[in-house]
């Protein structure tokens, strides 16, 4: 079973969001559970747990079917010691708002070295973050998303993820997010069937398909290794339609959360039928 939806606004309370995915006709989606472009938030009131544990069960969607995302203002691979802790306590912070609404991953960007640290210590660096959060809150896995490497950004190529993953201390509670605008945008040409082939065989062999936890499906405005993050619809930009022919086709996409974070919300509807008739 596909699971297909977009990341869709919680405004006005992150019960909305099931409504939101509904009416797209989704039968997944991502969301923030705070404002994701400040540190504080006030706690969820006990009303919205429950109106947002009730909606998702009565509208059928599972805790494996939800993609939270984290605050864009989170690096857990931050040079500085200071604002690392800030960092760190934040995303304690958003994986206990995942496990009191009763969701199972949060997905996030892993950090960036800011010029400061090489790239395998800040990876490590990345890893103890985690096994520090991990270790204060149960049940939320870790689900650390491939980025498209601009600037400092850690997290482009399979080789980090996997790096990232060999020092998490609890295997079961990391996972992976692809997104193909990132991969796209970090150099791996997922233009043609064959070329999705190589690509994911590659993750295969050096992440595995065990831990992919969910899929971002983005087309690019950016260009093939450019190291750009540039959303773009499905059906329009540089990456072409192939890569989700071929998601769609293949089983190792089955039951993980693939969400939109195209540029038009309004086609959302669309795209979403465009990928289920591609599944078939
Ligand atoms: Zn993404
Ligand atoms: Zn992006």
């Amino acid at each position: 079973m596909k699971y297909i939806g977009a990341h869709v606004s919680a405004a006005g309370g992150v019960e909305l969001c099931v409504a939101r995915a509904q009416a797209l006709g989704a039968n997944a989606f991502a969301l923030f559970t705070k404002n994701q472009r400040q540190w504080q938030a006030p706690p969820l009131k006990a009303e919205t747990i429950t109106a947002f544990r009730e909606a998702c069960v009565a509208g059928g969607f599972s805790p494996q079917q939800i993609l939270p995302h984290d605050s864009y203002l989170i690096n857990l691979g931050h040079p500085e010691a200071t604002a690392l802790a800030k960092s760190r306590e934040a995303f304690l912070d958003e994986l206990q708002r995942c496990q009191q609404l009763g969701l199972c991953y949060l997905n996030f960007h892993p950090g960036s070295h800011l010029n400061q640290l090489s790239e395998e210590a800040a990876l490590a660096r990345v890893s103890e973050s985690i096994n520090w959060a991990l270790a204060r809150c149960d049940d939320v896995v870790a689900v650390i998303e491939n980025t498209a490497g601009q600037g400092s950004n850690l997290g482009w190529s399979f080789e980090h993820l996997a790096q990232i993953i060999d020092g998490v201390a609890d295997k079961s509670r990391v996972g992976v997010c692809l997104d193909t605008c990132h991969a796209f945008a970090a150099g791996y040409d997922l233009r043609t069937l064959d070329g999705c082939d190589a690509t994911f065989n590659q993750f295969a062999e050096t992440v595995g398909f065990g831990y992919l936890k969910g899929m971002h499906l983005n087309g690019a405005k950016s260009s093939l290794g450019s190291r750009v993050d540039r959303h773009h619809s499905l059906q329009q930009g540089n990456l072409g339609e192939a890569v989700f022919h071929y998601i769609m086709q293949d089983a190792r996409f089955d039951g993980i959360p693939m969400v939109l974070e195209t540029v038009e919300p309004d086609i959302w509807a669309a795209e979403i039928a465009w990928l289920r008739s591609l599944a078939v």
